[in-house]
């Protein structure tokens, strides 16, 4: 990997504003050919607390800067990302395989996160409301929450800190990363540069090594008031019972099963860009990514025929590296054999692949992007996320059989839906029990709304003007002897 700025690529963890090595370390591999990337440090539990302590000593500074100081350190931080995007993006290509555009992309993504609570910290404002009783008034504050734990996957390596990180340090909060073992070094140089950005010591600190060991330590402690989890449903519903000890706050993102519903009169060729787009970007490693595809009778036929021919056409399986390449490999091996398991039960069952289907290359965990149909409910790709490159298609014939079936499923994150009828688009969009619903788009993340999911798919909401409540108290102040 050859980076403009190779100081950007730390092998240490960065703890009260010190880069900090251990005796063993952990061996980070690139998805697209096994070779080793680097180390990270193993830091336990003793490592753990220190960070703990040092968010803590940071929070009494850091919560008593002004907002509009706050808000210019973020603007630093924001600026040197942005500066920084394409070292950044090559770091994230080697460690998680994504092309190097769609994590150029990201790294953009990601740093309007920190733009936007640069902004959103000058805004936090409380409230007065009329009193019931005279001589008294009631004053709203609101006030940081305190230290803050961020754990964090591997598929959005560097989008998924930034959310956390940016709220919480607007709100006047300090944070500790775990970031995932896959993807620490786009963590790390995001260290490097919030030191860069001058960002006091103890503000922002990023840990690497087993994750259930700093994950006991993060949650036990009565120190850290808040935990913020993008990953798994299972690990969320564990972290969430280890927060009730210390009756932590938790916001939880957690995994999705995105229905995506054509009806009889959408516009075809709209809904097969956006299929493409939401289904396969990542690889399909994307927590929102279509999972579903819910198609209505009049349509089955052509929108199987006209993904398959968008799909073999534009969809390229390759190293990320390499120019017109669009697909890259998935996370690891367990990622690749998931997915092979849900299409060969589908198939099984009686579903027919259209496209792909199988692994791909000779090294690397590649799988060709692939399309069913005649998928049923039966199938174990109906209910489990598949979080790869597999698109598979159901039938229906009226409204509130699709809308059903887009509901049934524990998770409620993204849905997408296309249609051209007004009423219907208001119907559906209100039917569907998801924390995001897509009206005619298959791609709707931004840094300007609130993100964030219901039912299993998890508690609170990112970005936008509602993702820095995340990390805000409430404080009712009674003013008496007026
Ligand atoms: P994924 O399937 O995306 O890897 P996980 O939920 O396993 O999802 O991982 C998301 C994050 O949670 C990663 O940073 C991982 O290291 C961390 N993690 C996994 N298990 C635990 C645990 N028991 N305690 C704390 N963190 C964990």
């Amino acid at each position: 990997m050859k980076l403009q700025d190779p100081a950007l690529f730390r092998q240490e963890c960065y703890i009260n504003g010190e880069w900090l090595g251990s005796g063993e370390s952990i061996e980070v591999n690139n998805p697209a050919d096994n070779s080793i990337v680097g180390t990270v440090p193993s830091l336990g539990a003793r490592d753990t607390q220190n960070a703990i302590r040092a968010s803590q000593q940071a929070f009494v500074l850091w919560s008593k800067l002004t907002a509009k100081e706050r808000s210019e350190y973020l603007k630093k931080w924001f600026a040197l990302i942005v500066e920084h995007k394409s070292d950044l993006a090559k770091i994230m290509t080697t460690e998680q395989g994504k092309p190097l555009v769609e994590a150029e992309g990201e790294v953009l993504y990601g740093a309007s996160y920190v733009e936007w609570f640069a902004e959103e910290a000058k805004r936090v404002y409380g409230d007065t409301i009329p009193m019931s009783q005279k001589g008294k008034r009631i004053v709203v504050l609101k006030e940081p929450i305190g230290v803050c734990a961020a754990i964090t996957p591997w598929n959005f390596p560097s989008a998924m800190i930034t959310r956390k990180a940016s709220p919480a340090l607007a709100a006047g909060c300090t944070v500790i990363v775990k970031p995932a073992a896959q993807t620490p070094f786009s963590a790390l140089a995001l260290a490097e540069l919030a030191h860069r950005a001058g960002i006091p010591k103890g503000v922002f600190n990023v840990i690497t090594g087993p994750a259930k060991e700093i994950g006991a330590v993060l949650t036990s402690s009565d120190i850290v008031r808040k935990l913020s989890f993008t990953g798994s449903t299972p690990v969320g519903k564990k972290l969430m019972a280890a927060c009730s000890e210390t009756v932590k706050k938790v916001s939880l993102e957690l995994g999705g099963h995105a229905p995506f519903i054509v009806f009889n009169d959408a516009d075809i060729d709209a809904a097969i860009v956006d299929a493409v787009a939401s289904k396969y970007r990542n690889s399909g490693q994307t927590c929102v990514c279509a999972n579903r595809f819910i198609v209505q009778e009049g349509v089955y036929e052509l929108f199987a025929e006209k993904l398959t021919q968008a799909v073999k056409k534009q969809l390229r399986v390759g190293s990320g590296f390499d120019a017109g390449m669009n697909q890259g490999p998935l996370i690891d091996l367990n990622a690749v054999i998931k997915v092979e398991d849900q299409i060969r039960d589908a198939v099984d069952k009686g579903a027919r692949i259209l496209a792909g289907g199988k692994r791909s290359g000779d090294s690397g965990f590649f799988f060709e992007p692939t399309i069913l149909v005649d998928v049923t409910s039966d199938m174990k790709i109906a209910k489990e996320e598949t979080f790869g490159p597999v698109a598979p298609l159901f039938i229906f014939k009226e409204e509130a059989e699709g809308v059903a079936m887009a509901n049934d499923s524990e998770y409620g994150l993204a849905a997408y839906f296309f249609s051209r009828d007004m009423g219907r688009c208001w119907r559906v969009a209100e039917a569907l029990e998801y924390g995001m619903v897509g009206v005619n788009t298959g791609v709707l993340s931004s840094e300007a709304a609130p993100f964030g999911g219901m039912k299993a798919s998890g508690i609170g909401r990112e970005g936008s003007k509602y993702g820095i409540e995340e990390y805000l108290e409430i404080k009712y102040m009674c003013v008496g002897g007026i």
